[in-house]
């Protein structure tokens, strides 16, 4: 049968994996390239030359003609300029196709067209893209045929970070350090590294292509931003983990597919919560892989959503009412000689290594909340945190059962001396086998929840890049690993300072352990008595990178410069501005040519069959009933819609970019949601076929 899939052939096809370097690249080299790889440091530019070579023939045979400088601005997506390998045909008119190790190595595309936050006026237009060693090249391939992509970081002419990997991989190199030496000290000297490991649930939208291509909002804003409810939501819960359908089934084979062959091990897929809502899970792989693999999923999803007539909303709430879309970060960390330190083994209370690890994380959490929040912040998210559908806006850490009770044990005796164990389930069944319960049940309310030998990092949004998370995550913890392992390094009683450390750092942090309903309000209030930060917006979020305990953290361990943390502040700023901006006159337009005249188009529709109905001497109770409540609501939304293109100039105006944020915050999307109001009321009052686009109803429920 020729449809058979053969995923091991297929899987990595497009990579120029590892393996492809071993059978193509001369012994010696291929083992410089290994070093550099597994412990940094600097190819020779021989041998820099010989790998260009070799990924060159490669991409070549199979089909590439360009090669490209593949990178992750602050924009939060990734960039690419494309080079042919063409060179100066000689003298006969032959042309050669080349590609230097100097070409891999470094690229210099245009800086000035990317947000580089205060940085620009310090190093003018230029920057470099530097390749990423550590993270494979691909083969993209679509309508502009196959393009040989390099991951790369991106930094200005003076050194400085202008994207999201950069940082990321100094991360990485900050916790390994620091996690190295706290394995040391517990007797593991093999190890010589220590790898931060993530897997991200990637959730998304499919909508019909030319129903999306009716709506102005999600082609230019990612999201409505009209529509009254559909009569049935998600209440009825009957599409979460259902059947897939067909038209969906196809396009999730062709995605899988896709990412297969780019390396990408696509593992999990399942219909979401709300209706047309999906998701979809890799394995875990090092860190710095998984940032660039999600963002490529991201490409991918909506690549395929086009060949099959779908368009892929990755927005984290592109319905008002309807569930919104996350991105479950899932961390830890395990040493080059295979031991997640994460893992607390059957009987945690013993694993004091363990303990040690898991109280540090509760520190780097609850001293440093307000970053991890300012790290899953984008102007999508801000729809999504503190509603009751994503975590809370309040960071809070979840242990579950087994775990809480050692804590507790740590706290009151400075010891714990058992474990609760999980037991048996006990289906009533006799056909069916009695499984064995994990120790602890699931919270899916928590931010920052223990899911057996990992952390589940759950506020991110499903449009962001998840580099700023895990560079948070490395650096908060390094910290607290660094000031472990200066005291334990000199203790003179190992064992006593451990169990003192342990104990004091649940004693000082506990506050940040929350094992209830982050849901409820109750929490918000339990929450604010203990001190925890309820930060509800990204621009609210945004100064926690440049205080004195940021810069401190981020300088410390060379992640960010104080210079490089303020342009990121002034990013979020000018991003945000941008984003609302947009909507604001998205709305705007949408209001003034395709509500407004459809509805007043309605209004003499009405008129007139009122007039005609009275002519005849008919009863116009019900018209008139009709006409009267549509021009209130029509005078409502055009009154609404000069106030907000009053406060769109205002902000547009504003030259301070943290001012002009908060104005898009307070001032234009109060207007905004005052337009929306009565242009929502007026979709369930007016005819149908009148109203100029496509309802929540047909985009979410006719898939
Ligand atoms: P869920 O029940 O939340 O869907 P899964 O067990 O399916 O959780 O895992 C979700 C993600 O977590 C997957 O990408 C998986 O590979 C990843 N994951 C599993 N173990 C680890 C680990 N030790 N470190 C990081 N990520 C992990
Ligand atoms: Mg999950």
């Amino acid at each position: 049968m020729s449809d058979i899939l053969n995923v091991e052939e297929l899987f990595g096809s497009k990579v120029f994996t590892v393996g492809k370097m071993k059978e193509r690249l001369p012994k010696s080299v291929f083992k410089e390239v290994k070093k550099v790889m597994e412990h940094g440091g600097e190819l020779s530019k021989e041998s820099a030359d010989v790998v260009a070579k070799a990924m060159k023939d490669w991409a070549v045979e199979n089909g590439a003609t360009h090669y490209t400088h593949w990178f992750q601005p602050l924009t939060g997506i990734t960039a690419e300029k494309h080079d042919a390998f063409v060179t100066h045909p000689d003298d006969e008119g032959k042309m050669i196709m080349e590609f230097s190790g100097k070409e891999l190595i470094k690229g210099e595309p245009d800086a000035s067209s990317f947000p580089s936050g205060g940085l620009r006026a310090t190093f003018e237009a230029r920057g470099y893209t530097v390749w990423d060693i550590t993270s494979p090249a691909f083969l993209k391939e679509d309508a502009t045929g196959v393009i040989l992509c390099i991951p790369t970081a991106f930094c200005s002419y003076t050194g400085e970070a202008l994207d999201k990997k950069t940082p990321l991989l100094r991360s990485m190199e900050a916790v390994s350090e620091q996690a190295l030496r706290i394995v040391k000290l517990f007797g593991n000297t093999e190890a010589t590294k220590v790898v931060a490991s993530v897997g991200p649930e990637q959730e998304y939208f499919l909508v019909d292509r030319e129903k999306y291509l009716k709506r102005p909002d999600l082609i230019f804003a990612g999201r409505t931003l009209f529509g009254a409810p559909a009569p049935k939501g998600q209440e009825m819960e009957d599409h979460y983990f259902g059947a897939i359908r067909e038209r969906i089934g196809s396009y999730m084979k062709d995605l899988n597919i896709a990412l297969w062959k780019l390396g990408v091990t696509a593992k999990t897929q399942h219909n979401e919560v709300a209706p047309a809502q999906h998701e979809l899970a890799p394995i875990y792989e090092t860190a710095n892989i998984a940032v660039d693999h999600n963002q490529l999923v991201m490409e991918t999803m909506k690549k395929v959503a086009g060949r099959h007539g779908l368009t892929c909303l990755l927005h984290e709430k592109p319905f008002a009412g309807v569930n919104g879309s996350g991105k479950h970060d899932n961390w830890s960390l395990s040493t080059d000689n295979g031991v997640n330190l994460l893992d607390p083994g059957k009987t945690p209370n013993e694993n004091i290594q363990f303990l040690l690890v898991l109280s540090c994380i509760i520190k780097a959490v609850d001293k440093h909340a307000d970053l991890l929040r300012q790290s899953a912040a984008d102007v999508g998210n801000d729809h999504r945190l503190g509603a009751n559908e994503a975590p809370p806006a309040i960071i809070s850490v979840f242990l579950g059962e087994q775990l809480d009770d050692v804590v507790r044990q740590l706290i009151e005796t400075g010891s714990a001396d058992h474990s609760i164990q999980g037991s048996k389930l006990v289906t009533g069944v006799s056909t069916l086998t009695d499984i064995e319960k994990d120790a602890t049940d699931r919270n899916r309310t928590s931010p920052f929840a223990f899911t057996g030998n990992k952390f589940e990092f759950r506020m991110v949004g499903s449009a962001d890049s998840i580099a700023s998370p895990n560079t948070t995550l490395n650096a908060i913890v390094a910290e607290a690993f660094c000031e472990a392992a200066d005291i334990l390094e000199k203790a003179d009683n190992f064992s006593q300072a451990v169990h003192n450390l342990i104990k004091t750092n649940l004693i000082e942090h506990q506050r940040v352990i929350f094992n209830g309903n982050g849901y409820s309000d109750a929490w918000v209030e339990e929450a604010e008595k203990r001190g925890l930060p309820n930060i509800k917006s990204m621009v609210d979020a945004a100064s926690a990178l440049t205080t004195d305990k940021s810069v401190a953290l981020f300088e410390k361990f060379k992640i960010f410069t104080k210079v490089e943390l303020e342009s990121r502040e002034e990013i979020t700023y000018e991003t945000y501005s941008k984003t609302i901006n947009i909507e604001a006159l998205t709305m705007i337009d949408m209001a003034k040519k395709l509500y407004l005249p459809a509805i007043i188009g309605y209004t003499k529709e009405l008129a007139d069959t009122v007039k005609v109905l009275k002519e005849v001497g008919a009863d116009t109770a019900v018209q008139c009933d009709v006409l009267s409540a549509v021009s209130s609501e029509l005078a409502k939304a055009n009154a609404a819609l000069k106030a907000l293109e009053a406060a769109t100039a205002k902000a547009e105006g504003i030259e301070d970019a943290k001012a002009q944020a908060y104005a898009f915050k307070d001032d234009v999307k109060t207007a905004m949601d005052a337009l929306r109001k009565p242009v929502d009321t007026l979709e369930n009052l007016v005819d149908k076929n009148v109203w100029p686009v496509p309802s929540y109803a047909d985009l979410i429920f006719e898939v």
